[in-house]
């Protein structure tokens, strides 16, 4: 969600936008004590863990490495056999992984609540040009697509489809969360979807490209996707309005229409047919859209760093439109390498 703020311009760059996330989430209480064992080892893994600290404790560090390893296979959301395997890997001298699985516990951790995932960051700005940030949505969830039950993402740009009007732009309560994934799952509510009048095509143009910009996720094998022009067999679909209610002047909104039963929730964007992205053109309309699909992919936070695709924070130059940095990728990938409390 991007919710327009002004502010004096002081380096040259103006300040456009600033962006609040509001997805939407739906979460039964099953997946919610599910969530809460994934973060623990199972014995299985505790044993490979125990005999991984006795290794380090002696400095045999790839041997170390070799038993975090295995308790990271079975117990990938365990900060302590993340952090313990990123140490080993270190002294071991493997730098990528060192990095990797500090990644992984900033992105699995909200940072104010969590002392490892401050130290892991510590380590990584000590030794990389990395600045990783948390990718759990509001209710505390690493949430992505289940890609065993999604081999192909289907992808749904519409030539200007919108809720009906009293539904356009607003975030949603949750007893509408609820009537709207009852109605999507018949199907034939979102082929009755209507065509908001202010869309203009270039916009879903727009979309698409901004869409393009998140192909190297696709290209190392994260996910794929495909487009679809049936809104009803869509997991991610596009919509549009011309207002936002929720708030401000914004440029998107992304909810999310969740199940409890994993592999079956549903994306919806909705993107800004006037306003700024019409004053501002192309660049910052593509901008804005790629945010939305970063939080549809998976990327429940925002990040504090202002050149992010993800930040809360659009800083946009006209000269230099900035996309998704080095950092938004990194979170992404420890996204899609680490278990989610719920599989959409
Ligand atoms: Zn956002």
């Amino acid at each position: 969600m991007f919710r327009f703020s002004r502010r004096s311009s002081i380096t040259g760059i103006a300040v456009l936008a600033a962006a609040v996330l509001n997805q939407i989430f739906l979460i039964e209480p099953k997946p919610v004590r599910a969530a809460a064992s994934k973060r623990s080892m199972t014995v299985e893994a505790r044993r490979f863990f125990d005999q991984g600290k006795a290794q380090f404790a002696a400095k045999q560090y790839k041997e170390a490495q070799a038993s975090f390893e295995k308790a990271c296979r079975i117990s990938s959301r365990s900060d302590s056999a993340q952090y313990y395997l990123g140490m080993a890997a270190l002294y071991a001298g493997n730098n990528k992984l060192f990095i990797d699985c500090m990644t992984k516990v900033v992105v699995m951790n909200k940072l104010k609540n969590s002392i490892i995932a401050k130290n892991a960051l510590v380590n990584i700005l000590k030794y990389s040009r990395l600045h990783p940030y948390c990718a759990l949505n509001s209710q505390e969830q690493l949430c992505r697509w289940d890609t065993q039950r999604h081999p192909v993402l289907q992808i749904c740009i519409s030539q200007g489809l919108a809720l009906p009007p009293e539904y356009q732009g607003k975030s949603l309560n949750i007893n509408e969360i609820r009537e709207f994934r009852r109605l999507f799952q018949t199907g034939t509510f979102a082929r009755a979807l209507v065509r908001e009048p202010t869309f203009k095509s270039y916009q879903a143009q727009n979309a698409v490209s901004a869409l393009r910009k998140w192909d190297w996720a696709a290209r190392e094998g994260l996910f794929r996707y495909a487009f679809t022009n049936d809104p009803a067999k869509a997991d991610i679909l596009v919509l549009w309005t011309p207002r936002f209610r929720a708030g401000g002047e914004m440029e998107g909104l992304t909810n999310y229409f969740g199940t409890n039963k994993p592999g079956q929730g549903k994306v919806i964007i909705q993107l800004n047919t006037g306003g700024l992205s019409e004053s501002k053109g192309n660049a910052y309309a593509q901008l804005m859209a790629a945010h939305e699909f970063g939080h549809a992919f998976g990327l429940g936070s925002h990040s504090p760093g202002a050149d992010d695709i993800m930040t809360a924070k659009i800083y946009y130059d006209s000269n230099n439109a900035h996309s998704i940095s080095e950092n938004d990728k990194a979170v992404l990938r420890a996204v899609y390498n680490l278990e989610p409390d719920n599989p959409w």
